[in-house]
């Protein structure tokens, strides 16, 4: 990984572009820097074949001043501790933003699961969280999932916390099967609240979403359900997605079902029949009106920043978007909605599923979805207010930095009235 891509680094120098124009207090800034804490773990798994492989896992805990850690955990061939903690500073500006009473977390193990059985996978999960089970809980941190995790791990997990500890506490982490503690409407709650952004953004921008083209990235959680819902909620036109093998391109837009019947029967997008076959950095600069990276990292850099053809990117991934390509499509006109407003559906939903639990009352998707648009929408309003303000006041500033000039005030003042400098 280059320095410039590095993305703890990346993490870091946004928080510092914010500090800068905000003017925050030199001691905060030092505390919000660094994470808390940082624990690294090695996992010995017995694999099916009777061998015994050691696999390397994290949990950072970046800020708790606003309350328990929140973030979810990757399982991932190219993980990184660069990564985790990056990802749970993004997690703790998130919580922020949304002003839900979370920190920042996230962790991570270095596998591949794909070339798993669904024992070992079990097994690695298990040995997760009796390795990371004395820094979690439902008042300490509270893991989720993320990349190639899913609800039936994350019911792994709290099964083993559970025998751990001796007590049920559904609270200690989010993201679970329905049926044994989990949300109404979380499965679909990231790319819920990114289209309740891409509403309130096409509103400002004058798009006609009826009459918008949509290029996405990525096929999991977040590209699938974004897929679904920009289709079917705002009836956009979605023309290409991918995924780790390739994309799929058709000028007339790609039909949804026939879409995922082929992802389920092939494995990937790419060999589509209803479209023909693009590359990945072929599909981040089609000349569409949104463009949605729904994947990984590091995805739009300085080397192709200038190419991109999108009016508005989402950032559904975490950190799709380096600061240098980011300054770039600022001077561009091109209007980057940053990952910790537009991804925060998911944090949020896993909120209400962790305010259920620990009322032990659970709401219905109505419920879930009605309130999940009322905190998203707010959060949409304060960035784009902040913008104005000090873009009127001083120099033009990002979505970005002004969705970061409000989680970091909202953390400082937190760690202030603590007590912490
Ligand atoms: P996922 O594992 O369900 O899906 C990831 C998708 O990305 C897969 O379709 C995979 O094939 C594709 N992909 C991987 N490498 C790629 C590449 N090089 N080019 C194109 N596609 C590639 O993961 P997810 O949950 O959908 O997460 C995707 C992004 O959204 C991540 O950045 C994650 O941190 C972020 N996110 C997810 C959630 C959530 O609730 N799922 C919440 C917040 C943020």
């Amino acid at each position: 990984m280059t320095e410039e891509l590095d993305p703890f680094r990346i993490a870091q120098e946004q928080l510092d572009a914010a500090a800068e124009i905000m003017h925050l207090d030199k001691q905060a800034h030092a505390i919000l820097r660094e994470p808390k804490q940082t624990v690294i773990v090695n996992i010995p798994v017995r694999m099916g074949d009777g061998n015994t492989k050691v696999f390397n896992g994290f949990r950072v805990l970046y800020n708790n001043a606003r309350g328990p850690g929140k973030g979810g955990i990757r399982f991932h061939p190219k993980e990184s501790i660069s990564t985790v903690k990056a990802l749970s500073a993004w997690m703790t500006w998130k919580c922020s933003l949304a002003n839900i009473p979370f920190g920042g977390a996230k962790g991570g193990v270095i596998c591949d699961p794909k070339s798993m059985t669904d024992a070992e996978l079990e097994s690695l999960s298990r040995g997760y969280m009796r390795a990371i089970g004395r820094f979690v809980g439902s008042r300490i941190d509270v893991p989720a999932p993320d990349v190639y995790t899913t609800p039936q791990i994350m019911a792994w997990m709290m099964d083993e916390y559970d025998k751990m500890t001796g007590h049920d506490e559904p609270g200690m982490i989010t993201g679970k099967p329905v049926e044994i503690g989990g949300s109404a409407g979380r499965y679909d709650s990231t790319a819920l609240g990114g289209m309740y952004v891409l509403r309130e953004t096409a509103k400002r921008r004058k798009m006609n979403l009826k009459k918008a083209k949509v290029a996405i990235q990525g096929f999991g959680n977040a590209g699938k359900f974004a897929f679904e819902i920009a289709d079917k909620l705002l009836g956009a036109k979605v023309v290409a997605v991918s995924d780790s093998a390739g994309g799929v391109y058709s000028e007339s837009g790609l039909d949804f079902a026939k879409l995922s019947k082929a992802k389920e029967e092939m494995g990937s997008v790419k060999n589509f029949e209803g479209g023909k076959q693009i590359s990945n950095d072929k599909l981040l600069e089609l000349d569409v009106d949104v463009l949605i990276p729904a994947a990984l990292e590091n995805q739009i850099t300085k080397s192709n920043a200038d190419r991109i053809k999108a009016d508005v990117v989402l950032e559904l991934a975490n950190g799709p978007v380096t600061p240098e390509a980011d300054a770039i499509l600022l001077e561009r006109d091109v209007l980057d909605m940053p990952d910790f407003l537009v991804n925060s559906g998911g944090v949020i939903v896993s909120y209400f599923e962790w305010a259920q639990d620990m009322a032990g009352y659970f709401w219905t998707e109505e419920d879930v979805y009605k309130k999940l648009d009322k905190i998203v929408t707010t959060s949409f309003n304060d960035m784009m207010a902040t913008q104005k303000k000090y873009s009127e006041a001083k120099k033009r500033i990002s979505p970005r930095t002004a969705a970061y000039i409000i989680a970091v005030e909202r953390v400082a003042t937190a760690m202030k009235l603590r007590g912490w400098y």
